[in-house]
């Protein structure tokens, strides 16, 4: 019953939360549970180092719609969480930026899309895809009759990486609270992971984004889909079936869920 299927969902996350304050980054379970929710492997779950809020759990979908109505909003606006950023200092990337690169679009929006970090672009304007890669992004976005303005595009990291390369861990681990917040905030409906930095961060996983992509995943019973990067579908063209693939889902789940 979805009753019983909604209780052990708060008690199994209500467990792991419990796992997590005690210091237990990592947990495998392989057995069913032995409730309503057998027909419910859990997989696999884990913990990453974001806010103590933060889990993962992968369990089957149709019960993650019936979890995510527990989840709220922090309550706290994306500008206080930029006014805390204030003139960040706590990673060495600081030192290379021109701008840091917080965010765009509306708060008020079902989905969130989260990249990797700025280039060179988005360092120069303070706007996050807004070079080639980010024109991509525009038209993938117009591809399921949305616009920029009617969802939030953000980042793992705020400040560009020298040369482009991809954040390190620490730099990770001291920007990546920053968009646990503003995930928080807006509670999206769906977050379309691009490339492999956002969705390892937020799915606290190391499998490569190709065995991920395609199907969507639990953050928090928000919704997320990971697909390529644009600026890797700039170097490989053909991925763009894959990205198309996974927005119309991503536009289907939208319909769906009204
Ligand atoms: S990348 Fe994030 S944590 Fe590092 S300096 Fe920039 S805003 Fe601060």
């Amino acid at each position: 019953m979805p009753e019983d299927r909604q209780f052990y969902l708060a008690q199994l996350k209500e467990r792991l939360q419990y796992y997590r304050e005690m210091g237990i980054d990592s947990l495998s379970v392989k057995a069913s549970l032995n409730t309503g929710l057998a027909a419910t492997p859990v997989k696999e779950a884990s913990f990453r180092p974001g806010p103590a809020s933060s889990s993962i759990v992968s369990v089957k979908r149709s019960s993650l719609f019936e979890s995510s109505a527990s989840h709220q909003r922090s309550g706290e606006s994306l500008e206080n969480i930029r006014n805390d950023l204030g003139d960040c200092r706590r990673c060495k990337l600081c030192s290379g930026r021109t701008n840091i690169v917080f965010g765009s679009g509306t708060s008020q929006t079902p989905l969130v899309f989260v990249g990797e970090g700025p280039g060179a672009d988005e360092d120069a304007q303070g706007l996050p895809f807004v070079g080639a890669a980010g024109q991509l992004l525009t038209k993938i976005i117009e591809a399921i009759q949305l616009t920029r303005d009617q969802v939030y595009i953000c980042n793992i990291v705020k400040c560009r990486p020298p040369g482009n390369r991809t954040p390190e861990e620490d730099e990770i681990a001291a920007c990546s609270p920053f968009l646990f917040r503003q995930i928080d905030s807006i509670r999206p409906k769906i977050i379309c992971c691009l490339g492999a930095v956002a969705t390892q961060t937020l799915l606290g996983t190391k499998t490569p984004v190709g065995k991920l992509r395609g199907r969507f995943h639990d953050y928090l019973g928000i919704q997320v889909m990971p697909t390529w990067h644009p600026a890797y579908l700039l170097r490989n063209p053909a991925a763009k079936r894959d990205v198309w693939d996974d927005v119309k889902r991503i536009r289907a789940l939208l319909d769906e869920l009204g």
